[in-house]
């Protein structure tokens, strides 16, 4: 089964090379988004929490939600991952979804600005956007940081 995931996703690839093809590939298999993907766009309850070129999202992770996934990647020479953040609580109703962060009920990361709405996406560093209350401008790094 894997061989043969491999192989449409190895076509895939060449396709994509010879006739300047573009995908828009949806999956929860994070190596092969790590293989297959030049950008990704992170969503969590149907909204878009985290976009960027993979290899900097892959590096740098801001949106709580997308660290917890990235911390769930197992690592291959032993099958697991001891640095794995747990998520706890519960899923938001996707129906009639308050005006809110999705994710508070089970971010880590969960403070007083956190009631201010649905985070909106800010682009934090170019190309890099991120909706989350709580990534803001560090004045000491001039960089934006998750506090
Ligand atoms: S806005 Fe608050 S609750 Fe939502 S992801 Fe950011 S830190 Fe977590």
């Amino acid at each position: 089964m894997i061989i043969i995931q491999a192989q449409i996703l190895n076509l895939l690839k060449k396709l994509q090379r010879d006739r300047g093809l573009t995908f828009i590939f949806i999956t929860h298999d994070l190596a092969v988004v790590k293989y297959f993907s030049d950008n990704i766009m992170v969503m969590y309850l149907g909204q878009a929490v985290e976009m960027a070129p993979s290899d900097v999202l892959f590096e740098n992770p801001m949106h709580p939600y997308t660290k917890a996934l990235l911390s769930a990647v197992l690592v291959p020479e032993t099958g697991a991952n001891k640095d794995r953040i747990q998520l706890r609580g519960e899923l938001s109703s996707p129906i009639n979804p308050k005006d809110e962060c999705r994710f508070a009920k089970r971010c880590n990361y969960y403070c007083d600005a956190c009631n201010k709405g649905t985070p909106p996406l800010v682009e934090v560093a170019p190309n890099h956007l991120v909706a989350c209350h709580c990534v803001v401008p560090d004045s000491a790094s001039q960089r934006f940081q998750l506090r």
